[in-house]
């Protein structure tokens, strides 16, 4: 099959969460398993540069509709990592993807907007046909809408598309002006409940809401956050229109790239190991402690990485923080933050701890140093809010690393609690589970798993490489998106 990934985000190229991560981790196994594969991306001006070989101009004369006129946009080629990716690059005074950041502009909607409208123009004009174009979250909801509208007409009625959602939060709002800046026009046929009128809001268009309908095929990033999405709140206002469409929405676990997170073969730590040398981890704690200036003492290190938000729940990841402290663990954060409030709270908590040897706050991106600390830790909290699916938990289990995670979305469908799990037998259990979203559910996991370490360190270390032992690679969720591609494919 020929599938062209449409998105707004690469790794290691554009990563600003998880769906950098996906995108190329789905198109690494795609093309493993034969398919051809390619990405369509932003050429956004802060991107990882260094991590694209050859970048070549590809097509210099892309012409994009925009408000009746047209922009003029260049796209380039490039290979990342293997991967091969278009980065469209828009000559128009609104910079729409010179801005610095990926996302948080007052005109987000627009830009990504016009980004879809782009990627579609590019395909049309230079007359690629892809049996399935995989558009992912909301930045990329109108591409199935502008399809099946407007560019089926136009010698594209056989792409099919299948449509990711990967956190229902942001569905991308927009109003009459993306209707007339992408030539879609018709105000009230697009401002229909069963078209893109958002559920709530009688004045927003949502793309999110397009990509549900108009799609062939839509998943999210894991069963439980499938189920979740449909029947509860973390729908966020689109679990109706998820029930109207339930025949094709399904929940799929998102893998990882085992050859990016593997400490086997990671270039980013000094000692690789494996299941069969776990012991060789711990001179990685050793180094993790010496880069951040810790001290050397028989504790465990708990680790924390991921954006600091409140999806994220950040009330418990200080919680665990201290929580840790006391129980006479040492602590490592990694994160960064884009509310200001939150940004604010961790600064003043990283100068007030910046003296106390067991505990070290890294506030920004730092993917190398992320790769120390997965090996280095003995156990990483997750105790998000919600989750679709959750990466750090699975890269955890890989580096040996315990989890520790509140049972919500993928959590729950990747890790199984030690003690109490009633699905899986002991030696399969990985890590541990609570619910609740307060101070005490987070300490009675937090607190098993840190007796276990200090007064058990052999089942400790058992049920480590039980966690080594679990296969989440791309392997398995790569065949169940083949198997979607098939089933949308002739329809
Ligand atoms: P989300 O997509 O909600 O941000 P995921 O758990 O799905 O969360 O993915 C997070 C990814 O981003 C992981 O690969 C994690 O290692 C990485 N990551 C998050 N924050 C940081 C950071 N501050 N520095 C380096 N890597 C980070």
């Amino acid at each position: 099959m020929y599938i062209v990934q449409i998105a707004s985000e690469c790794a290691p190229v554009i990563k600003a969460g998880g769906l950098g991560d996906v995108v190329y981790g789905l198109s690494r196994e795609l093309e493993t398993r034969g398919h051809t594969v390619e990405l369509i991306l932003p050429k956004y001006d802060c991107m990882r540069y260094d991590h694209i070989w050859g970048l070549h101009d590809a097509y210099l004369n892309l012409s994009v509709p925009w408000y009746g006129a047209a922009i003029h946009c260049s796209v380039y080629c490039g290979w990342v990592h293997g991967r091969v990716c278009f980065f469209i690059e828009p000559h128009s005074q609104d910079n729409f993807f010179n801005r610095g950041c990926y996302y948080g502009c007052n005109d987000d909607d627009m830009r990504f907007a016009f980004f879809s409208k782009a990627a579609l123009e590019f395909l049309h004009q230079s007359n690629k046909r892809p049996d399935i174009i995989h558009c992912h979250d909301w930045q990329t909801g109108l591409v199935p809408v502008m399809l099946y509208e407007v560019y089926k007409y136009h010698g594209m009625a056989n792409q099919r598309v299948c449509y990711t959602i990967h956190n229902f939060k942001h569905q991308g709002i927009g109003g009459a002006q993306t209707l007339w800046g992408t030539g879609l026009n018709r105000e009230d046929y697009y401002f229909q409940y069963d078209k893109l009128r958002d559920n709530f809001n009688p004045f927003a268009l949502n793309y999110m809401k397009g990509g549900i309908v108009y799609s062939n095929a839509v998943t999210t990033v894991s069963p439980h956050h499938a189920w979740e999405a449909h029947h509860t709140d973390v729908g966020c206002g689109l679990s109706h229109t998820l029930h109207q469409h339930q025949s094709k929405f399904q929940g799929i676990l998102n893998g990882i790239d085992y050859d990016f997170w593997n400490p086997e073969i990671d270039r980013y730590i000094p000692y690789t190991y494996t299941k069969n040398t776990f012991d060789q981890k711990i001179y990685n704690k050793k180094a993790l402690r010496e880069r951040l200036s810790l001290r050397d003492a028989d504790k465990p290190i708990i680790a924390y990485i991921g954006r600091l938000d409140n999806q994220k729940g950040v009330h418990l990841v200080h919680h665990a923080m201290y929580y840790a402290l006391h129980q006479g663990a040492q602590f490592v954060l990694l994160g960064s933050a884009t509310e200001a409030k939150i940004n604010a709270h961790f600064w003043h908590e990283k100068q007030y701890l910046h003296k106390h040897p067991d505990v070290h706050l890294e506030l920004g991106f730092n993917e190398e140093l992320s790769h120390l600390i997965y090996a280095g830790a003995d156990m990483i909290v997750v105790p998000s809010n919600y989750e679709p699916c959750g990466l750090t938990q699975m890269i955890g289990l890989k580096y040996g690393t315990v989890p520790i995670v509140r049972g919500v979305g993928g959590l729950v469908n990747s890790v199984f609690d030690r003690d109490y799990d009633q699905n899986y037998p002991a030696e399969q259990r990985n890590g541990y589970v609570f619910y609740q979203s307060d101070n005490q559910a987070l300490e009675s996991a937090l607190g098993r798993a840190i007796a276990l370490y200090n007064h058990a360190p052999q089942e400790f270390r058992q049920l480590a490489i039980q966690g080594m032992e679990y296969d989440y690679s791309w392997n398995h969720p790569g065949a169940e998106y083949v198997e979607i591609y098939e089933g949308i494919r002739h329809k």
